[in-house]
């Protein structure tokens, strides 16, 4: 019986995971297995109500369940605590270690529907197709950091082991063997030793899969090219710093952060969340977009369940509300028949239907 930690979190997390549900519960009725679930407080709301941004309670339930699934956390209320109390440091950070959450996988496609909605000309997005794999659990986000004092300075480290380099670069050639077998490689190596060593042991890990084409990009480089020519990608893998950055950016191609869903692997359980965040300017206000975090829950049935069928269902709907011409605001261009969160909901679950 599948068990689902559900954590909305905080700002617009409230407003997207009710209707991400609503459309999961829509599709796991047809299975024959019965689907439970358990809400659970993360960030700054749990912040509020326990004191803690990941409460023993919350991560209890994590450790019960089979796959997480996550709205966003943080938010200006919360701004003020020390960095590490703080719910994205706390709450985010503290999820990808204590499960081992390595590996982010963020594809980024265009649908056909929203070439207008994306800031690029319709002929550099048209073809995208790419998969962004992020190394998750190291690198300058997990080192060594503090501050001095005399004179007054901060410091944050950045550590790879050849380990977690060479378990990443695993999933970014075994992503690629599944597609077009093309990785790049995304790395500092003109500046960074950290990146010299990752580019040896990727060199290294490319003998095992001869099938797979490996080239090597400068993250500087990498920011360039998706948004000069981002069709020329196929898996893009990185470590956790570049992978932050870069898979902002290409967010954007599709039109709008709010439609793009993210996977966070492990060993054992995955995290499934949308890739943006609180959205504070827009909380409270029906505004956000549920389709990434919608995405996400077909995401964890397609990678944590196998529930292929399932998934292809919850993406086809959304492609149906598109063919309709039902937008939400981020992505909608004049003509459109602009929704709200829950109206978006409404409109996925008429889909399915
Ligand atoms: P953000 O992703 O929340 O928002 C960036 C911009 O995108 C905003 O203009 C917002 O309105 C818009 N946006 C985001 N999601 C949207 C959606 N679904 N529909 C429509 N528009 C959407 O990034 P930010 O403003 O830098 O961060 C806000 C808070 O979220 C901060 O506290 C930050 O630390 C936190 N954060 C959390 C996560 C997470 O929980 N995984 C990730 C990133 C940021």
């Amino acid at each position: 019986m599948p068990n689902i930690a559900v954590l909305p979190g905080d700002g617009i997390g409230r407003e997207i995971m009710p209707q991400a549900l609503r459309v999961l519960q829509a599709v796991v009725k047809d299975l024959p297995e019965t689907w439970e679930f358990s809400e659970c407080l993360a960030g700054g709301a749990a912040i509020d109500a326990l004191g803690k941004a990941l409460p023993e309670e919350t991560l209890k339930v994590c450790h019960q369940a089979d796959a997480i699934l996550l709205g966003a956390v943080g938010g200006p209320k919360w701004d003020t605590l020390p960095g590490p109390e703080r719910p994205e440091m706390a709450a985010l950070l503290g999820l990808r270690k204590e499960f081992g959450l390595y590996a982010n996988i963020r594809p980024v496609k265009m649908l056909p529907y929203l070439l207008d909605a994306s800031p690029l000309k319709r002929e550099r997005v048209e073809n995208v197709d790419m998969v962004i794999i992020r190394e998750l659990n190291g690198g300058l986000y997990f080192g060594e950091k503090g501050r001095k004092t005399n004179p007054p300075a901060a410091y944050d480290t950045m550590i790879y082991s050849e380990d977690e380099i060479r378990r990443i670069l695993h999933v970014g050639f075994k992503t690629a063997q599944a597609r077009q077998k093309r990785l790049c490689s995304v790395d500092k190596a003109n500046v960074l030793e950290t990146s010299r060593f990752w580019r040896e042991v990727a060199n290294q890990v490319a003998t095992e899969y001869p099938d797979v084409e490996l080239s090597h990009m400068y993250a500087d480089n990498a920011g360039m090219q998706l948004i000069l020519n981002p069709s020329q990608f196929d898996v893009m893998v990185t470590d956790n710093t570049f992978g932050d950055l870069l898979s902002d950016i290409a967010s954007v191609l599709g039109g709008s952060i709010g439609m793009l869903s993210s996977a966070s692997l492990g060993e054992k359980i995955g995290l499934y969340e949308p890739a943006h965040g609180s959205a504070p300017d827009i909380a409270g206000k029906n505004l956000a977009n549920p389709l990434a975090m919608i995405l996400s829950v077909a995401s964890m049935l397609r990678h944590s369940f196998a529930r292929h069928e399932a998934a292809a269902k919850i993406e086809q709907a959304i492609d149906r509300v598109f063919a309709a011409g039902y937008r939400t605001g981020d992505i909608a261009k004049p003509g459109d028949k602009v929704l709200g969160t829950k109206e978006m909901g409404d409109a996925v679950l008429e889909a399915l239907r």
